[in-house]
């Protein structure tokens, strides 16, 4: 069984529509594939259909940014919650609206230097997606300013960057016990990931874990070796879950789906503790 539990569509930052993403887990011989679009749920529906379709079980999931009190960036995956619960949706939705501020913010500012308007990136945009900096990457694709979205990342766009533009999102703990609260089961993704920006110290770690965290996703390539130590000694103590994903997003990154799997055994505690909704087959 070869299991994947982190892959975007279009209804945030990949590039392909949900019902591709699922075929392309098919044809990449995945049985299992969460799909966990940043701050939404919307492209649910359409992964159902199509799993059923193409044979790949379906792991309902979502990736929500979050930010700590010191202004470090977290993201959590919560699989298999109520899509509708209240509290959670309210979160969700504020921290998708305030991307579209953010987004207009850091549009006039990289307007100061390259070519670029608000219609090219909403012109990458798929109809409600939620908007994030990929969007801006590809508008700056397109104007011929940078190679490719990872190009874009590692210099105008990266957090460091002065174009760099914060939004509202929940502290972690916060997320966690939401994710709890709506039957859902909350992994720390990439919890190392430290070229993408600073990382948490361990009282983060503590302060999810006292709100319900299920698992770290220690088997992903933005974690670089020397952090693993620390996660595997986290999971140990605290018996945490222990996952491994691609983060796919189709042509937006090179991460190819199945490049990092979870073991049976990790998935089917997943879906025993998820109660929001179900594992579609
Ligand atoms: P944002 O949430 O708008 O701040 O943008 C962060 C998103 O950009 C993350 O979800 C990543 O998937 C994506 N991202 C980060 N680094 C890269 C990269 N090098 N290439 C493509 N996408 C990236
Ligand atoms: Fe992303
Ligand atoms: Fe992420
Ligand atoms: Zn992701």
């Amino acid at each position: 069984m070869r299991i994947d539990l982190h892959a975007h569509s279009n209804v945030s930052d990949g590039t392909q529509a949900p019902a591709e993403v699922m075929a392309s887990a098919a044809e990449a011989g995945i049985d299992v594939l969460a799909l966990t679009d940043h701050d939404s749920t919307d492209g649910w529906a359409e992964a159902a259909l199509a799993a059923r379709e193409c044979g790949v079980a379906l792991v309902p999931g979502m990736e929500i940014s979050c930010r700590t009190s010191e202004g470090i960036s977290v993201h959590l995956l919560s699989y298999l919650h109520d899509p509708e619960h209240p509290g959670l949706l309210e979160e969700i939705t504020k921290a998708k609206d305030a991307r579209y501020t953010r987004a207009e913010r850091m549009v006039s500012l990289l307007a100061e230097d390259y070519p670029l308007t608000w219609d090219d990136v909403i012109h990458h945009v798929a109809p409600g997606a939620t908007l994030g900096r990929p969007h801006i990457a590809d508008a700056l694709v397109a104007a011929g300013v940078v190679e490719d979205r990872s190009e874009a990342f590692s210099s105008i766009l990266t957090s460091r960057s002065r174009y760099y533009v914060q939004h509202y999102a929940p502290d972690p703990a916060l997320a966690v016990e939401l994710v709890r609260a709506a039957g859902g089961v909350p992994v720390f993704a990439h919890p190392v990931a430290s070229a993408r920006g600073r990382i948490v110290g361990e009282q983060t770690y503590h302060e999810m874990i006292d709100a319900g965290l299920a698992g770290l996703e220690i088997y992903h390539r933005d974690n670089p070796e020397e952090g693993r130590a620390l996660l595997h000694k986290l999971a140990q103590r605290h018996g945490l879950l222990v996952t491994g994903s691609s983060d796919y997003h189709g042509a937006g990154k090179p991460n190819l789906l199945g490049e990092n799997v979870t073991s049976p055994e990790v998935f089917a505690r997943i879906e025993e503790l998820g109660t929001g909704s179900s594992v579609v087959r």
